[in-house]
């Protein structure tokens, strides 16, 4: 049996390892860093290098690496030894204060989009001290922010932590006008549940698709998907049990506290939750997560998939983004208490989050678009791309009330009118349970679903902590001019409610009548990513991230850029897949398998039948194989001129409108032939081999 108070966190240098390898006085500055977010005393780190070297070479590390998170939702890093030969043939192991402080990749090979042309293609690496460094295979990694030379981030950690300064500080400006003098720090706390596939690696080999995309761009439909429910946190079956066991132990040693594990919807599908932490550590811990997930599976025999809609027809996966603001001595600011009704900074802490995702909705929207996430959105049990606020019809109530009940009578009045037409035909929904909402209340804490499985967390939540900070900051700046607080803040409770309650949804945001009454609150329908990026580049969410001092117009401008690129890049080597795979294996198959069916005609003919269903049999088939033909032709020839247009939008959106059309035609017609070939001849596993065979 393992001890798991002795495995969890081994190989990170945490307290315990920071106390014993640390001078008093290194360990107790380096911790404040950690917990308030003080900086670090710059005479401290050769002491921190030197005992984070020695804690990591007793850990068996060899090497070092600055690990970071470039703008590709993957991380990087490269690996240095500590050696450093003396001159008379033996070496010292070293690891200096600028090692563990500075680094300088080569930041040419990671997206850039447009930064680097102006400036030098050299970045820097900086040690980031409030996230813990962790030794895995034998090198220790030293959590980094990766800049460009100008000091513009290129990676999702620098917003991050420049977002959670921003919601640090006017969160802690609105608690003292509250009358709190208690809090020190505010902290932006996430949660990020983990929603995956597990299918068999020697199946999943045979897939070029799976390999190269990360989905099945072709696929029949099975007789059996997820029509009974009864995959959803049912038994877990013994290989997949043994998985997430090793996976468990794997990140419980990484200090990644995996909390629960269930069945999901979709057979094949799976989720693992942490318990939350600093959305820094948070976004981290869900890099290594999505890291060790696929390693553990390599090692089982397994593949986990991590695309947002690996198969079209079930469920995709996304990442529930849990997120509240926690302070130093310990409040959850989204608690309600027994009696939310008479808990005005309560209130007033939800009327922030309702007033800064509607007036940042289309950027929330952005920040979970991805090329994999369109598949997703609006499909089986994922959220629409409508972006709402699920506050569930107690609270929505009890703030109605309260934001009524606040006011002079005249205003009473007109409050009671607008709060019932911007809340028109409010669906009841009994159960405080919603789980079509991509933005749910969820009793202490609220729940991002937009965001893809696939994705770095760190960009929603650098718009949920700027776009919160705003809020704040504006709440604060009525309140510091108030003579009275008290009124004042019934007043921006009042205000919020009637300019923003448009955003509050309680019914069922899968349904058609939903899209019709978002579209009469004038609610942004962003169905596409290619749409919603462009919020990145919208002068008033430019403006946004200018007054926090989260991202430069630059820095907007280019993660843009980079968005739409990789749009691009993902459709472009989705479509050339996909030809590939046609044209040499479904295709020659289809047609071996036409040569087979005809020479069983001619057969049976000689020996006296009629052959009238094989016949018929042959026909269908020669019908689709030309279709297929046709299709192939069309994508190929879209996928051709895709190559030469140069412009980056114009790319990004030929891609989206004609190649996705293009495949999903291709598709039709090979699903169709799928379902009528004998099962033997057919190339490629097929979805029950995958979703039904683990
Ligand atoms: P669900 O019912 O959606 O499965 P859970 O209770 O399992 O919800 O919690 C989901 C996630 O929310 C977990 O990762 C949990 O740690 C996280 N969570 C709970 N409280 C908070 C909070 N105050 N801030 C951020 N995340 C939280
Ligand atoms: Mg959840």
């Amino acid at each position: 049996m393992t001890d798991l108070t002795k495995l969890y966190g081994c190989k990170v240098f945490n307290e315990a390892a920071m106390r014993k390898y640390l001078a008093p006085e290194a360990y107790e500055s380096l911790r404040r860093t950690q917990t308030e977010g003080l900086p670090l005393d710059p005479k401290l780190a050769p002491i921190i290098a030197n005992g984070m070297k020695e804690w990591a070479i007793q850990m068996g590390a060899t090497h070092y690496t600055h690990w970071f998170q470039p703008l590709t939702n993957i991380t990087a890093g490269k690996h240095d030894s500590f050696i450093e030969p003396t001159g008379d043939g033996e070496i010292t192991l070293e690891f200096s204060s600028k090692a563990l402080v500075k680094g300088e990749p080569d930041a040419s090979s990671f997206p850039s989009g447009g930064l680097r042309a102006t400036f030098e293609a050299r970045g820097y690496t900086a040690w980031d001290p409030t996230s813990p460094a962790f030794v895995r295979d034998g090198t220790l990694y030293i959590p980094t922010a990766f800049c460009a030379y100008t000091g513009q981030a290129l990676d999702q950690k620098t917003p991050l932590l420049r977002s959670m300064e921003a919601i640090n500080k006017q969160t802690l400006r609105l608690l003292r006008l509250l009358g709190n003098t208690t809090t020190h720090c505010v902290t932006p706390t996430v949660g990020a549940e983990q929603e995956y596939f597990l299918v068999d690696r020697a199946l999943y080999e045979k897939r070029l698709d799976l390999k190269v995309c990360g989905r099945t761009l072709l696929g029949a439909k099975p007789p059996k998907g997820q029509e009974l429910d009864d995959h959803y946190c049912g038994r877990i079956r013994l290989r997949v049990s043994e998985y997430m066991h090793a996976l468990d132990e794997a990140l419980w040693s990484l200090g990644v506290p995996g909390k629960t594990k269930h069945n999901e919807a979709a057979p094949a599908q799976h989720e693992l939750a942490p318990v939350f932490d600093s959305a820094n550590i948070a976004c981290d811990h869900n890099q290594l997560t999505m890291e060790v997930m696929r390693i553990v599976a390599k090692k089982h025999g397994l593949a986990c998939l991590l695309h947002e809609k690996p198969f079209a027809g079930v469920n995709g996966s996304g990442k529930h983004n849990n997120y509240s603001l926690s302070t130093d001595d310990g409040k959850n600011l989204l608690s309600p208490s027994k009696d939310p009704a008479k808990n005005k900074q309560f209130l007033l802490i939800l009327c922030g989050f309702l007033q800064a995702v509607d007036q940042y909705g289309d950027l929330l929207r952005a920040s979970a678009a991805c090329a994999g996430n369109d598949h997703r959105l609006g499909g089986n049990e994922a959220p629409p791309a409508i972006i709402s606020v699920f506050l569930g019809e107690k609270l929505t109530q009890t703030l109605l009330n309260v934001a009524q009940g606040a006011s002079s009578e005249d205003q009473e009045r007109s409050l009671l009118h607008t709060g019932v037409s911007a809340l028109p035909d409010l669906e009841k929904d009994d159960s405080d349970r919603n789980r079509t909402s991509p933005f749910a209340f969820t009793g202490n804490k609220f729940e991002f679903r937009t965001v893809g499985s696939s994705q770095s967390i760190a960009m929603p939540n650098v718009v949920l902590n700027t776009a919160l900070a705003e809020a704040f900051s504006q709440f604060c700046q009525r309140l510091e001019k108030a003579e009275d607080v008290e009124k004042e803040i019934d007043a921006i409770i009042a205000d919020v409610v009637r300019q923003h309650s448009r955003i509050i949804f309680n019914g069922n945001n899968y349904s058609a009548a939903w899209r019709e009454e978002a579209k009469r609150r004038g609610l942004p329908m962003l169905s596409s990513s290619v749409e919603a990026f462009d919020a990145l580049i919208d002068p008033k969410n430019i403006a946004l991230f200018q007054k926090f001092g989260v991202l430069d117009e630059s820095e907007c401008h280019s993660r843009h850029e980079i968005s739409l690129e990789n749009y691009t890049k993902v459709l472009t080597i989705e479509a050339a897949t996909m030809i590939e795979m046609v044209r040499r294996q479904i295709y020659p198959a289809v047609v071996k398998y036409i040569g087979d069916v005809a020479q069983s005609v001619n057969q049976m003919r000689s020996a006296g039948c009629t052959a009238a269903s094989v016949v018929t049999l042959l026909e269908n088939l020669t019908v689709l194989a030309d279709q297929i033909d046709s299709e192939l032709s069309a994508l190929r020839a879209a996928y051709a001129k895709s190559l030469s247009i140069e412009d980056v939008h114009e790319h990004a959106q030929y891609m989206c409108k004609t190649i996705t059309g293009c495949m999903e035609s291709l598709r039709t017609a090979c699903d169709a032939v799928e379902k009528i070939m004998d099962s033997e001849r057919w190339p490629i596993p097929t979805y029950t081999d995958l979703l039904l065979r683990v």
